[in-house]
């Protein structure tokens, strides 16, 4: 399991939802680079931006790396963005989402 065992903004523990339907994270973007996967070295890596479902931190995570003597992949490369005051589970990473939310609400109220 090459993704993160618990956030890198709020360090909630990824690991006690194992088998959840609503995964506590997800990957909002992606791209090649980092360290190449063990069983492609050929071919270039993968990094990708994962945001916390629970605080709303978004930080950005080398798949293939190895983080120190831990033999486990996966290596945090640092926080995009911390922790959002006020952010509530489940809220929406997407700014264009919340924005035509909003604009439909505008339009009914009108
Ligand atoms: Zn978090």
């Amino acid at each position: 399991m090459a993704y993160p065992r618990r956030c890198e903004g709020c360090g909630s523990p990824y690991t006690t939802w194992a088998g959840h339907i609503n995964f506590p994270h997800l990957t909002l973007a992606s791209q090649d680079g980092g360290a190449a996967s063990p069983w492609a070295p050929d071919k270039p890596g993968r990094i990708l931006d994962i945001g916390c479902r629970l605080c709303g931190a978004i930080f950005r995570w080398d798949y293939f790396a190895v983080a120190g003597d831990d033999t486990r992949l996966g290596k945090p490369l640092g926080l995009l963005r911390g922790p959002v005051r006020g952010w509530r589970n489940g809220d929406s990473f997407t700014p264009d989402e919340r924005f035509w939310r909003g604009a439909s609400a505008q339009r009914r109220a009108s």
